[in-house]
């Protein structure tokens, strides 16, 4: 998942599904491309870890949110915007508060859940082009 949008990756090829438009499959998968690259130039470095992830309940997303319905995300609430996370319809940068000071002691569990759900660095890091 890349937000909402669906990705395969194959030995020869990469799939997207749900893009926005074109531009947007295209930037997709240019970083897609470039990630994939950047990952096979340090394969050595990298340790396998075999163990099988479970995906946690939306609920445990939203106990890890600063719980205020501030609507800053775009959603009505806490709990909407956790579902639309466990989703990978956001993104969890989206939840500004949760980086402010204000929120401080909720900032490492909720990076930690949000990596259990897999949701990479990619998530944290983009930006609205
Ligand atoms: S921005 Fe964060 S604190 Fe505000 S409503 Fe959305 S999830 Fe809740």
């Amino acid at each position: 998942m890349d937000e909402y949008r669906l990705i395969s990756l194959y030995a020869q090829r990469i799939t997207l599904a749900k893009a926005d438009e074109l531009v947007d499959a295209w930037r997709t998968l240019e970083r897609i491309r470039c990630r994939v690259n950047e990952i096979w130039q340090r394969r050595g470095t990298i340790k396998p870890c075999y163990e099988l992830r479970k995906k946690p309940p939306a609920l445990e997303i939203y106990k890890r949110l600063p719980g205020t319905n501030c609507r800053a995300c775009g959603e009505k609430t806490c709990l909407a915007f956790a579902v639309r996370l466990w989703s990978g319809e956001a993104r969890p940068s989206l939840c500004a508060p949760i980086f402010s000071s204000n929120h401080e002691h909720l900032k490492a569990p909720f990076l930690e859940i949000c990596s259990s759900l897999g949701l990479s660095e990619l998530a944290f890091n983009e930006t609205d082009e």
